[in-house]
């Protein structure tokens, strides 16, 4: 029953904001895993994130065994997927083992990642055949934003440190930017900390291109710090939070923010 309340509160908070894209009549939309698992799509065009992993920590939603198949066999609406995107390689974003499996098995399907991710793949000897379309990001603290395309995908990622910082400061954490299209652009902050001071530095990067919805994991919410980010410094039009405990704390049901707690919803971009 809690379950339910969340995923109409959800619904209903969506669709009161305003439309997110607007394009000729192709159907946008964005469906939920688990924990960071989104997959967004723009007409043909779907972009899968973290959406293999197996580690919950015990508090965090995993993706429901029926659901992780029929994302493997590319069941609709999982199916013509373009690319899996990794933002960075802790066990609740990024199993290795899944990653390859997938990728051997759909052989039209491109995978942007983070050079620590990369690197728990390159000894395994199927990557030698997928390597063309494995596309690594090595970026450093500090780095400039790097630009790539992939396919359709314009690809811009940004080093962000991990939650906790300057703890796990090794953690390649990266926020990706992508347009799916001309007219769909979407965002991902993986594990990113909520301190306005790693957004100040690249503020140019966010004013450069506006995203018509992003994903933040849910502690972005819990203080005006974080939201301040998200709604005045990284030029997001709408967000919906991830990372969502699968007991939502009180202070997010309280808060009037749409996020994602139930696998298998999704959300029409109109
Ligand atoms: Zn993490
Ligand atoms: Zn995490």
């Amino acid at each position: 029953m809690k379950t339910l309340t969340v995923t109409l509160f959800l619904l209903l908070t969506v669709n009161t904001t305003r439309s997110i894209a607007h394009q000729q009549g192709q159907h946008s939309d964005v469906h939920y895993l688990g924990n960071e698992g989104v997959i967004a799509s723009h007409g043909e065009i779907k972009v899968m994130f973290d959406p293999f992993f197996h580690n919950t920590f015990g508090i965090y939603q995993a993706v429901p065994e029926r659901l992780r198949q029929a994302v493997f066999a590319q069941t609709p609406p999982y199916n013509d997927i373009d690319a899996i995107v990794i933002s960075h390689a802790h066990e609740d974003h990024f199993s290795a083992d899944d990653v390859l499996a997938y990728l051997a098995q759909h052989h039209d399907v491109s995978l942007i990642a983070p050079q620590q991710a990369i690197e728990q793949l390159v000894t395994d000897p199927r990557f030698q055949v997928m390597k063309d379309r494995i596309y690594p990001i090595s970026l450093a603290f500090g780095d400039t934003p790097i630009s790539l395309s992939v396919g359709e995908l314009a690809i811009e990622a940004v080093r962000i440190p991990h939650a906790g910082w300057p703890s796990r400061a090794d953690v390649e954490n990266l926020v990706f930017r992508i347009g799916l299209t001309q007219e769909l652009t979407v965002m991902h902050l993986g594990d990113a900390d909520p301190d306005v001071d790693h957004y100040l530095p690249v503020k140019e990067h966010w004013q450069k291109k506006r995203t018509d919805i992003a994903f933040p994991p849910y502690w972005f919410y819990y203080n005006l710090e974080g939201n301040a980010i998200l709604d005045e410094y990284m030029n997001i039009e709408n967000h919906v939070g991830v990372h969502v405990p699968t007991e939502p704390p009180k202070w997010l049901l309280n808060s009037g923010k749409a996020f994602f707690s139930e696998p298998g919803t999704s959300i029409e971009i109109e």
